[in-house]
């Protein structure tokens, strides 16, 4: 699906350039493609192979230019108009990519000021020449600075969502090669952190010079950095760099450790070994020249009397002591899920029917799904009003005759400025799942926001507030809170936390889950998906869940659908 997003993220940037333009109806439709490509249950380019450009047009809501616009992508790599738009607006899209800028924002900043670059944008903001301009002051000078600084951050590093498909989509090719035997993703995106940096590949192979240069002509490369006798390092065209080791089978288990890292815990690891009388390397674990331990990882921690420790674990805060004391906890997987209590429907925002939903729930052998469109407030994402959401239910109520899964009748109801929900209690109480989210006002106060956050956690028919953080990686910082306050609300109200799996929002994070366990709060993973497809993004979030220490009891969705039920309906009594 990886060319999926990087084609969603062109057609996002030409309706940007639309809007600029004026040029209304183009940018609505762009974006709206870019949507729909985003959340495509299939690949793009598979489809046009395949249908060639009827293929295209036949996905609902792609007319016939952009279906245009998709072929010559797909045949020559480039839009020549999207080029010609960049050299007509130099510098907005990186500007764009600035938290806090909009089109409008960005076109004054061009025409005023001249604004070519980030550089030019950080320039104009620290010599205060952001702030005169109609529709800026002195705070967006502020927010412009710490959303340069934030980019920066996140500079070159992939959303992990992204990562993992492409990463998996070498490892199938790797695996072809008759010459390559073991095939493993190592680094930071075995750790299953949110966001990656590049890609690590550990191979064995009977003849390293011929997988290596299998390696380096496979098609998502785009250039070659070093190639040598047991090493490549070459960029994708995503923009990632990705680096190929072929493994003696005597090593695998210490370079597999090695190159999954991360560097702290690899730093306590050798130097525990130290204390042992040992020397733990890439290539083994060794007590002088004798090779102790190194054929897998499982063998070279006993060797140093610790619990195998898994990869989302290792970041040297606090594992080995557990390893040692063998009090790890034995963290959820995804065979623990037993359904889904976030996503949305052509109802609101979504691209999929409830139907659709349903049945692709099915598929995953889930008991239960909430099927949770937005609230009125949110009248981009065509959130519903009172009429719409018994129509809604009704719809529901039909489905649920016909498919043997649990169908959950839910919305993500905007948390109002004050704390408020969007809709009244009397039409909550017709819901079974209600997630409690903050989508406006991000900017309050600490005190404020965990006030507002904590007065819509007291209302009773509250089931999980989503996205706790308010997070965009590469975007957007979280809001404000005092979490403390905001888990102790939740613990006495009896209300989960989200564990929101969107590849971009990753929200809460995982030491905020660590501390939510620790205060005895209950979690939820949920897709938050628009599509069918993003229902997949589930193991994104058990991911995340791990990294966070979770076990199956700390998770809403591993309840069977009978002590779900009972779960929410104590709440409400
Ligand atoms: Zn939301
Ligand atoms: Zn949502």
């Amino acid at each position: 699906m990886s060319k999926n997003a990087a084609i969603a993220e062109l057609l996002e940037e030409m309706a940007n350039y639309y809007d600029l333009d004026e040029e209304i109806w183009k940018q609505r439709a762009y974006a709206k493609a870019a949507r729909i490509i985003s959340g495509l249950g299939q690949d793009i380019e598979e489809l046009y192979e395949q249908g060639g450009t009827k293929a295209l047009i036949a996905l609902q809501g792609i007319g016939k230019g952009i279906a245009e616009t998709l072929q010559e992508y797909l045949n020559t790599g480039k839009i020549k108009e999207l080029l010609a738009m960049r050299k007509k607006y130099p510098g907005i899209a990186d500007m764009l990519r600035v938290q806090g800028i909009g089109p409008k924002h960005a076109k004054v900043l061009h025409t005023t000021l001249k604004i070519r670059s980030l550089e030019d944008l950080k320039k104009a903001a620290k010599n205060h020449k952001i702030r005169a301009l109609q529709g800026f002051g002195e705070k967006s000078e502020q927010d412009i600075l710490e959303g340069i600084t934030l980019l920066e951050q996140t500079k070159g590093r992939q959303l992990l969502g992204v990562a993992l498909g492409y990463a998996r989509e070498i490892k199938a090719s790797l695996q072809q090669h008759p010459s390559i035997q073991k095939v493993q993703i190592s680094g930071s995106l075995r750790r299953r952190k949110e966001t990656i940096g590049d890609l690590d590949f550990l191979i064995t192979s009977t003849h390293p010079k011929e997988a290596i240069t299998y390696f380096t002509s496979l098609p998502e490369v785009t250039r070659v950095i070093t190639k040598g006798n047991s090493k490549a390092s070459v960029i994708l065209n995503i923009g990632m760099n990705a680096d190929l080791r072929v493994i003696d089978k005597k090593s695998w288990g210490a370079a597999l450790q090695y190159f999954t890292g991360n560097k702290d815990h690899n730093v306590a690891l050798r130097q525990l070994a130290i204390k042992k009388g040992y020397k733990l390397s890439e290539y083994g674990l060794f007590k002088g020249t004798l090779r102790i331990a190194g054929t897998s990882e499982k063998e070279i921690y006993a060797a140093l009397g610790l619990a195998y420790i898994e990869p989302e674990l290792r970041t040297h805060t606090g594992e080995l002591e557990h390893a040692k004391n063998n009090t790890l906890p034995t963290l959820i997987t995804q065979n623990d899920i037993k359904g889904d209590l976030h996503m949305h429907t052509t109802w609101s925002d979504g691209i999929a029917s409830s139907e659709e939903m349903i049945r692709a729930c099915m598929k995953k052998r889930y008991q239960y799904l909430a099927i949770t469109d937005h609230s009125p407030s949110q009248r981009l994402a065509n959130g519903l009003d009172k009429k719409q959401l018994l129509e809604h239910l009704k719809e529901l109520r039909t489905l649920q005759k016909k498919y043997n899964i649990q169908v959950l009748f839910g919305s993500e109801v905007d948390i109002l400025a004050d704390g408020q929900l969007d809709y009244p209690d009397e039409l909550l109480a017709q819901l079974d799942v209600v997630v409690a989210s903050v989508h406006t006002r991000f900017k309050m106060s600490k005190t404020e926001m965990t006030k507002r956050i904590c007065t819509a956690l007291q209302n009773k028919y509250v089931t999980i507030l989503g996205h706790p953080t308010g997070r965009l990686l590469k975007e957007r910082k979280g809001y404000d809170v005092d979490f403390d306050k905001v888990f102790d609300c939740a613990k006495k109200q009896g209300v989960a936390i989200e564990i929101n799996a969107q590849p971009q929002r990753m929200d809460i994070t995982d030491s905020l889950i660590r501390r939510a366990i620790a205060q005895g709060v209950m979690l939820c993973i949920t897709t938050d998906a628009h599509s069918t497809e993003q229902l997949n993004t589930m193991e994104l979030g058990v991911g995340l869940a791990r990294r966070g220490w979770a076990e199956k009891k700390n998770i809403l969705n591993t309840k069977t659908w009978k002590s779900l039920e009972k779960y929410i309906k104590r709440r409400r009594q």
